[in-house]
C-alpha cells in the first residue's frame, strides 16, 4: 500500500481522525504537523525511526526463522497459553484469533476492563446507543457523564460538535453538560456549557435519580450525591426537552467500586427517556485497537473478548479470564504478549513469554521471544473501527518500512506449530 502524509488516518485511538496532515523526519520518522493531538504526537514520536530491529531469543539478537520457531515451540508445548495485548489492526487480531483457536489459548486485550464494564450491562438489559455521525449531525443537547472523554479521544467533542450539522443550526447553540467531571482542556466558544459538580464514583446514584425524575416520581432526599434535588430536577427537564440528546461517557475512566453499576445507570436512564423522547447513549472506547479487536472477535467466534477456545468452542468467562487474574492465579502457562500500537508493557508474569510488540516496549525482564513489530497506520496499513463500531477505516502506511505488522508474525508463528509439533 502507497505511503500517505495527508488527510491520513490516526491509529492512536478509538476517534480514528481521518484529517491529519503528517511529514517525514530523519531516518524515516514520522511527526504530526497537525491538527494538533497529544496522543498523536506522542505516538508518532514513538514509532521511531524506520530502523529494522532484530527479533530475540532470551534478550539475544538472532534470525526471524529462528524466533518463529521457538515461539512455536513455546506454544506447542504449552497447556495452557493466554494471548494479551491483542492491540492490533483487524488484520492482526484475526491472526492472533486463529492461533488462538489452534492452541486453545485464553484471550484478553489490554483494555478490556472498560468494555466489560459496558457490556455485562449491555448484555442484562440492551442498550439505545447512536454513531460519531448522528452525534454530529442531530445533538442539540450532550450529557457528559464523569471525567472528560477526551482524556482518551482529545479530539473527541472537536470532531463530533462542530458549530453545526445536518438538522442543527447555528442559530441555536449546542449544548454540553457535564456532570461528575470537568472539561479539562478547551472547548470550542460555540459551545454553550455547564457544570454541575459532582462525586464521578457516585455517578450511579446521580443517574438514578434522574431515570426517577424522568420517570415522573419523587426523590426520596433534597439531595443526592451533594446536587440539590431541585437542580436535578431542572436538569431532568432539560432532557426531557432536548431534540435529540446524546449520553458521552467513557466506561474505562470510571471511578468507584462498582463502575459498571454507574453504565448500567446511565443506560437505563437513557432507555426511560426514550419512552417520551430520543436519547442515546455513546460509550467512548479506549484505543489499541479494543473496538476492532471486540468486533473481529464476536464475528469470528461468535462470544466476545475475555473468552477461552476449547474443544467444546468458545467459551465467554469475563471474570475469570482476565489476564491479570490468569497469571497472578498461575492459570496460564505461556503469555503471548501483543502490542503494536504503542510501547504498552506486559503484565507482571512469571511464565514465559512471546512478545510481538512495539520496538520501543519495555520489559521487566527479557521475554523468551521478542519479535518487534511495526505500528498500524504508521509501517503497514490495515483496518481501524471506529468507537462507534460501525465504521472501520483504512489505515495506510506514513513510511516505506521493512518492519513487519505482528499479522504477518502470527500467521508464520501458526504455520509453524505443526512443524514443531511432530
Ligand atoms: S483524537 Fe485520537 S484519532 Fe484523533 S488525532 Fe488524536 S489520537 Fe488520533
Amino acid at each position: 500500500m502507497e505511503a500517505r502524509l495527508e488527510e491520513a488516518v490516526c491509529p492512536f485511538c478509538s476517534l480514528a481522525c481521518d484529517d491529519l496532515h503528517l511529514k517525514r523526519t530523519e531516518r524515516g520518522g514520522v511527526a504530526l504537523v497537525g491538527p494538533e493531538c497529544p496522543l498523536a504526537r506522542t505516538g508518532y514520536i514513538e514509532a521511531g525511526t524506520d530502523e529494522d530491529l532484530p527479533p530475540r531469543i532470551d534478550g539475544q539478537a538472532v534470525a526471524e526463522s529462528a524466533a518463529i520457531e521457538r515461539a512455536a515451540a513455546l506454544i506447542a508445548s504449552s497447556a495452557a497459553p493466554l494471548v494479551a495485548g491483542l492491540a492490533a489492526e483487524v488484520d492482526g487480531v484475526r491472526a492472533a484469533l486463529a492461533l488462538a483457536d489452534a492452541c486453545g489459548a485464553a484471550l484478553d486485550h489490554l483494555r478490556a476492563e472498560g468494555l466489560m464494564r459496558l457490556l455485562l450491562p449491555l448484555i442484562e438489559r440492551g442498550a439505545v446507543q447512536t454513531t460519531l455521525s448522528e452525534l454530529r449531525n442531530r445533538a442539540d443537547l450532550v450529557l457528559v457523564l464523569g471525567p472528560d472523554p477526551r482524556r482518551i479521544a482529545p479530539r473527541l467533542i472537536e470532531r463530533a460538535l462542530p458549530p453545526t450539522g445536518l438538522f442543527v443550526q447555528e442559530a441555536a447553540p449546542r449544548r454540553i453538560l457535564f456532570i461528575g467531571g470537568v472539561p479539562e482542556t478547551e472547548l470550542a466558544p460555540h459551545l454553550s456549557v455547564q457544570v454541575i459538580p459532582a462525586p464521578t464514583h457516585r455517578l450511579a446514584e446521580l443517574a438514578g435519580a434522574l431515570a426517577r425524575l424522568i420517570a415522573g416520581k419523587a426523590l426520596p432526599r433534597p439531595e443526592i450525591a451533594g446536587v440539590p434535588a431541585a437542580r436535578l430536577a431542572e436538569l431532568a427537564q432539560q432532557m426531557r426537552d432536548a431534540r435529540y440528546g446524546v449520553a458521552l461517557f467513557a466506561p474505562a475512566l470510571l471511578e468507584g467500586a462498582e463502575p459498571e453499576l454507574a453504565v448500567a445507570a446511565i443506560l437505563h436512564l437513557i432507555q426511560e427517556l426514550n419512552r417520551t423522547t430520543r436519547w442515546s447513549a455513546l460509550p467512548v472506547a479506549g484505543g489499541d485497537g479494543l473496538i476492532g479487536a471486540s468486533q473481529a472477535m464476536l464475528w469470528q467466534s461468535g462470544v466476545p473478548l475475555r473468552s477461552r477456545f476449547t474443544p467444546e468452542g468458545p467459551r465467554f468467562a469475563p471474570h475469570r479470564l482476565a489476564a491479570d487474574r490468569l497469571l497472578r492465579e498461575r492459570e496460564a502457562d505461556l503469555l503471548i504478549w501483543i502490542s503494536a500500537f504503542r510501547p504498552a508493557p506486559p503484565p507482571e508474569a512469571s511464565v514465559p513469554m512471546i512478545a510481538l510488540a512495539h520496538p520501543e516496549t519495555r520489559f521487566a525482564r527479557p521475554p523468551e521471544v521478542f519479535l518487534p513489530v511495526g505500528v498500524p497506520g504508521v509501517d503497514h496499513g490495515g483496518a481501524a473501527f471506529r468507537m462507534d463500531g460501525v465504521v472501520a477505516l483504512p489505515l495506510a502506511p506514513a513510511r516505506a518500512s521493512t518492519r513487519k505488522s505482528a499479522a504477518g508474525l502470527l500467521a508464520a508463528i501458526h504455520r509453524a506449530l505443526p512443524m514443531v509439533a511432530r
